[in-house]
């Protein structure tokens, strides 16, 4: 693609058409004028919130995202979608998407949904998540969705780019507790007990606000408040949707939005950083070269360091 052309699709996009937020997204995906495709894009986005949806397998997280996307079409809101499965190879949509039950919205212009897999390692699926959120805002969908598949180490590196991370557990099943264990806790803005039309719902929301009383002290900035929903008989939704609304006015008026902003921007440094590195060995990490192993070194220590020096050209400004 040529500059030109490029800026083409770029005011394609800043004019809201469909067509050129597919077109980027791909193009970012297979690193093709990533960097200057982000940039442009990250001087039209970074202003809406990001609404992080997680929580076991099974436990009702799409069902939950579709009666939300209706929530917010209800208002008149375009809706952008991310769903994101750190464990699958594959991406543009041909796995999750018949994990999400979107039929309503299939032909809803003012939704747009993009699956995704990894690629070789979490890094590189973090920071191409951070970018299709950036590339959906710009081409105009303002309520963004960001979905994972689980609860796990994965699953809670792609929560930390949401702004309202929202954890969704089941009555009576002992997911909760697993889930809490998992380190979710930490993560969570808003607890959600979704198949309230189950029994045990209310018992399960009184386990939640129980831990949340014994992890009061070390617990995050605002204590999370804890959602009965079913998703099944669309209960709850205008419940859930005002206290993501009162979490993301919080975020908004305490100024810890911008303290957020600013761990995630260390983080995705940090993926950039990462990348980086990885491309010095031309993709083929974590291989080191052949020549450093037959020395016969035995201590990855000292490999590093030689590793490194070869790659900083014999400079160790790391010492310095
Ligand atoms: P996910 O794996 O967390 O995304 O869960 P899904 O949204 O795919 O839902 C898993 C199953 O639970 C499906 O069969 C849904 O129909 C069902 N389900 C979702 N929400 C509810 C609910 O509120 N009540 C009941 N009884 N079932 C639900």
């Amino acid at each position: 693609m040529s500059r030109d052309e490029m800026d083409e699709w770029l005011e394609r996009l800043l004019r809201h058409e469909r067509r050129a937020v597919a077109k980027l997204i791909s193009r970012v995906e297979d690193d093709r004028g990533r960097e200057e495709i982000m940039r442009s894009v990250r001087a039209h986005s970074g202003k809406s919130l990001v609404i992080g949806i997680t929580g076991p397998p099974g436990v009702g997280k799409s069902s939950l995202v579709e009666a939300l996307t209706h929530y917010y079409r209800e208002k008149g809101e375009r809706v952008g979608i991310a769903a994101v499965d750190p464990s699958s190879p594959y991406t543009g949509g041909a796995i999750l998407g018949d994990r999400i039950r979107m039929q309503a919205h299939t032909t809803d212009r003012d939704v747009f949904i993009r699956s995704m897999g990894t690629r070789g390692h979490l890094g590189g699926v973090a920071r191409s998540t951070a970018d299709v959120l950036r590339i959906l805002e710009a081409g105009g969908y303002g309520r963004l969705l960001l979905e994972t598949v689980g609860v796990g180490q994965s699953e809670i590196e792609i929560m930390r780019l949401a702004d309202t991370v929202v954890v969704v557990l089941n009555p009576g099943t002992g997911d909760g507790i697993q889930a809490i264990k998992a380190g979710i806790m930490e993560v969570a803005d808003i607890f959600v007990v979704n198949k309230s039309d189950m029994p045990g719902a209310e018992r399960m929301k009184n386990d939640i606000e129980m831990m949340l009383d014994l992890n009061g002290g070390a617990g995050p900035v605002r204590r999370p408040p804890v959602v009965l929903t079913s998703a099944l008989q669309a209960a709850g939704i205008q419940e859930l949707g005002e206290a993501i609304a009162g979490q993301q006015a919080f975020l908004r008026e305490s100024g810890q939005i911008k303290i957020r902003r600013q761990v995630q921007l260390q983080r995705e440094t940090w993926h950039c950083l990462e990348e980086k590195v990885r491309s010095l060995f031309d993709g083929a990490w974590p291989q080191i070269p052949q020549d450093l192993l037959e020395v016969g070194e035995r201590d990855p220590f000292v490999l590093v360091e030689k590793v490194w020096a070869k790659m900083t050209g014999g400079r160790d400004d790391y010492e310095r």
